[in-house]
């Protein structure tokens, strides 16, 4: 299958369920300053989602552009090294990423998802808020 140690497989699946990276704290932080109150990681909800607004049943997830397999350079640099293995990962993670949305959207949720590579550039946080009122 591939050649991952141990080591580097549980290395690699501690990577991957990572909660608190820098782009979601970025999100959070603009957010809670500008008075949104969400819940953290819900663990009853598909997907267990980053932000979670109850009342408005409104949904943001935060998603890292390599392990979520963004349409962006660096979301598409696979790793010369273990080639066939990265792009199973990322299918499986994509694959597993359109599940939760529809199950959440099923669930009657609107959800967003943030892109890593737009937090520092784009207007992310106006497209959020626009999100968020609606
Ligand atoms: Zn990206």
């Amino acid at each position: 299958m591939d050649r991952l140690t141990v080591e580097q497989r549980s290395r690699l699946m501690g990577r991957i369920k990572s909660r608190n990276t820098k782009p979601e704290l970025a999100v959070r932080s603009s957010l809670h300053r500008l008075g949104y109150r969400y819940r953290l990681h819900a663990k009853n909800l598909p997907g267990s989602p980053d932000l979670v607004f109850p009342s408005s049943k409104k949904i943001i997830f935060v998603h890292g552009c390599f392990w979520h397999g963004h349409a962006c350079a660096h979301g598409q640099s696979i790793p010369k090294s273990n080639t066939a293995f990265w792009v199973d990962k990322i299918q499986t993670n994509r694959e597993r990423d359109l599940r939760t949305l529809r199950r959440l959207r099923h669930l009657g949720w609107h959800v967003m998802v943030i892109w890593e590579c737009r937090i520092k550039k784009d207007r992310w946080l106006s497209t959020a808020i626009k999100f968020l009122n609606r």
